[in-house]
C-alpha cells in the first residue's frame, strides 16, 4: 500500500493533472502583460471596496495589454445568496469595470479558462489534492467537530498556538493501511494539506502594495478539501490562479497574513506563484474617526447606492482613481480634459493604510465630470435616470428638443456650468425653465422696494430687452437701465461713491434674475434670457409685478 493506493481510494475518478495543465496552457500574451482578476462571494450585494479592487485590476490588465478576469468564489455555499453572480457581474458592468472574461450577469462563462465559478470546478480541485495526496503531502482526517474543540480547549489551557499543527496533527500519522480501512468502512473524512513548515523559521514576502513582509512559516495542516468535496478558499485560490495563469493577484489585506500559506501550497504544488498586492481597505471619516467604510452603517458602501442617486459611473472611477493613487489630483489638474485611462496609474503608490473616501469630494468630481457632458449627454444620462427613478422629471423631459436648449445653458464652453453632481440634482437645476414647474419666490435681496423693482422690470422688457443683441450689447443695456434709474452702471463705482447710488448694475441683474427665475444664483441670464424668449420674459415680470 503507498500513497498511490491510498489516492486512488479517495478520488477514484479523478484525473491526473496533465489534462488540465494541457487544457489551460500559458496564455498567449505581450512580454509584460499582467492577469488580474476579482474573485467575489456571491453572499450579498456588491459593495464599493469590490468595485474599487475591480477598478484597479481592470487599469493595470489595461495598461499592459492583459486580461482582467471575473471568478465566482461560491464554495461556502451555506453563504451564498440568490442572484449573487447576477448582481456582481452588473454591478461591475454597471460602473464599467466589466471584466474581459468570466462569469457573466446571466451565469455563463465567457472565456476558454473556465468554468469561472468554483463549484462547477470540483473535479479540477479533485484531481489536484489527489495529486497531493500522491506525493504524501496531503492526507485524509478523520478528527470529528467535537474532537477539534476538544484540541481548541487544550491548547488554550496549554497557552499554545491553536490549529493543526505539530504534534497536534493527529491524523497527520496514521499509516496509509489504517486510513484506508477506516475509508472504506465509511468513516467520515477531509483531505489536509500536510505542511512542511516550521513556526521559527521566517519567510521573506514583497508585496506590490505593503512592501517587505516578514512571517513565521505556515506549519498548519490546513483543511483543502471539505467534507462536501468541495475545497477552502486557500485551496482554490492555488488551484484557480494557477490554471487562470494569474499573474497578480490584487485582494484586500485581509488576506495578507495568508501569504506564508499560499506560497508554500504553490511551492509544493510545484507551481510558480504570483505576485500579490494587498488593498488596503477603503476607510471613512466618521466624526474625527477614521474607520472601514460598513456595509451595514454606510448607505454609500452599496454599490446600487451610486445608481439610485444618479451619480455618474465615470466620476464614481474617477473619484476612486484619486483616492487610489494620491499623485492623481495633480495629474488631473495639468489634464483637464484627459481621459482617466491615460492616467499612469501605479499599484505600487496605492495607500499602505487604507484611503479616505469622502462623499463631498466624490460629488464635486461628479460636478466636474458633467460639466465636460455635451447637452445630449446630459439629457440622455439624465433621462434614463428618470425613467428608473422620478417619473415626473421623466415626463418632464419628453420635450427633447426644449430640454437641449436647457441643458445647453452654458455648456461646452471653457468655464461650463457645475451645479449638477448627480442626476438626482437636475429637477432643482432645471425646473425654474419650465413654466407650469417655475415656484416663483421673490427675494431680491438689495432692491427690495415694490416700486423700485417694478419699475426696473417694467422699464427693461419695455425699452432694454431685444432677443437679437448679442451679451455684450444685452449687458450694456442693463448698465444703461441702471444708469437711468440712479443705480451705479459699475460696482467700482457704487463702492467708491455708495452714497451717490441706490445700488449698482449687480443688484438690478439680481432684480431681473429672481424674477426670472425664483433664485438669485442661476447658469449664465443671458443664455436662459434666449432659451425663455421675449413672451415668457414678460409673463413672468408681469407675475412678479403682481
Ligand atoms: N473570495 C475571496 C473574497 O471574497 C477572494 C479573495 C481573492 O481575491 O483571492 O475575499
Amino acid at each position: 500500500m503507498n500513497y498511490k493506493d491510498l489516492a486512488d481510494l479517495i478520488f477514484p475518478d479523478a484525473k491526473d493533472i496533465k489534462y488540465y495543465e494541457e487544457k489551460y496552457p500559458e496564455r498567449n500574451l505581450k512580454e509584460g502583460a499582467v492577469v488580474t482578476r476579482i474573485a467575489p462571494s456571491p453572499t450579498g450585494v456588491m459593495h464599493m471596496g469590490g468595485i474599487y479592487q475591480a477598478l484597479i485590476a481592470k487599469t493595470v490588465a489595461r495598461q499592459t495589454e492583459g486580461v482582467f478576469f471575473l471568478r465566482i468564489e461560491d464554495t461556502d455555499q451555506k453563504r451564498e445568496v440568490e442572484n449573487g453572480t447576477y448582481e456582481i457581474a452588473t454591478a461591475c458592468e454597471t460602473f464599467g469595470v466589466g471584466p474581459d472574461e468570466g462569469r457573466t450577469a446571466n451565469d455563463e462563462d465567457r472565456g476558454s479558462y473556465g468554468p469561472y465559478k468554483q463549484s462547477l470546478r470540483k473535479e479540477i480541485y479533485q484531481a489536484y489534492a489527489k495529486y497531493l495526496i500522491e506525493q504524501g503531502k496531503a492526507y485524509p482526517c478523520f478528527c470529528t467537530a467535537e474532537e477539534i474543540e476538544e484540541m481548541r480547549k487544550k491548547q488554550e489551557a496549554a497557552k499554545v498556538r491553536p490549529g493543526y499543527y505539530g504534534v497536534w496533527a493527529k491524523c497527520r500519522t496514521i499509516p496509509i493501511e489504517e486510513s484506508m480501512k477506516r475509508i472504506k468502512a465509511g468513516e467520515k473524512f477531509i483531505v489536509r494539506f500536510k505542511s512542511p513548515g516550521r513556526e521559527d523559521r521566517k519567510i521573506k514576502h514583497h508585496d506590490i502594495i505593503k512592501g517587505n513582509v516578514t512571517f513565521p512559516e505556515n506549519d498548519q495542516d490546513i483543511v483543502i478539501i471539505k467534507a462536501d468535496g468541495l475545497p477552502t478558499y486557500h485551496f482554490a485560490h492555488i488551484v484557480d490562479d494557477h490554471l487562470m495563469r494569474t499573474t497578480h493577484v490584487i485582494r484586500a489585506d485581509e488576506w495578507l497574513s495568508s501569504v506564508p500559506l499560499h506560497l508554500q501550497l504553490f511551492y509544493e504544488m510545484g507551481f510558480k506563484a504570483p505576485k500579490y498586492a494587498h488593498i488596503a481597505p477603503i476607510m471613512k471619516n466618521d466624526n474625527g474617526n477614521k474607520r472601514k467604510l460598513s456595509k451595514r452603517k454606510d448607505p454609500e458602501a452599496a454599490a446600487s447606492y451610486y445608481d439610485k442617486a444618479g451619480i455618474p459611473a465615470l466620476a464614481v472611477r474617477e473619484y476612486l482613481l484619486n483616492i487610489a493613487n494620491s499623485n492623481f489630483e495633480n495629474w488631473r489638474r495639468a489634464n483637464k480634459d484627459a481621459n482617466i485611462e491615460d492616467f499612469d496609474f501605479k499599484l505600487n503608490k496605492m495607500s499602505v493604510s487604507g484611503a479616505l473616501f469622502d462623499m463631498v469630494k466624490l460629488l464635486d468630481v461628479s460636478k466636474s465630470v458633467i460639466s465636460k457632458y455635451t447637452a445630449e449627454e446630459v439629457y440622455e444620462s439624465a433621462l434614463n435616470w428618470a425613467q428608473k427613478y422620478d417619473e415626473d422629471l421623466a415626463k418632464t423631459l419628453e420635450n427633447k428638443e426644449y430640454a437641449l436648449k436647457v441643458f445647453g445653458i452654458e455648456r461646452g464652453n471653457k468655464k461650463p456650468r457645475k451645479d449638477i453632481a448627480k442626476w438626482s440634482d437636475v429637477k432643482e437645476n432645471i425646473y425654474y425653465m419650465y413654466d407650469e414647474k417655475f415656484e416663483p419666490k421673490y427675494e431680491y435681496q438689495v432692491i427690495n422696494e415694490k416700486q423700485d423693482v417694478d419699475t426696473i422690470l417694467k422699464e427693461y422688457i419695455e425699452n432694454y430687452y431685444d432677443g437679437n443683441d448679442d451679451k455684450q450689447t444685452w449687458f450694456d443695456k442693463i448698465k444703461e437701465l441702471s444708469g437711468k434709474l440712479g443705480y451705479a452702471k459699475e460696482v467700482k463705482e457704487f463702492k467708491a461713491n455708495p452714497d451717490k447710488y441706490k445700488a449698482h448694475v449687480g443688484d438690478v441683474s439680481t432684480v431681473l434674475r429672481v424674477a426670472l427665475t425664483g433664485r438669485t444664483n442661476t447658469p449664465d441670464m443671458y443664455e436662459i434670457m434666449q432659451v425663455l424668449g421675449k413672451e415668457r420674459i414678460e409673463a413672468r415680470f408681469k407675475l412678479a409685478m403682481k
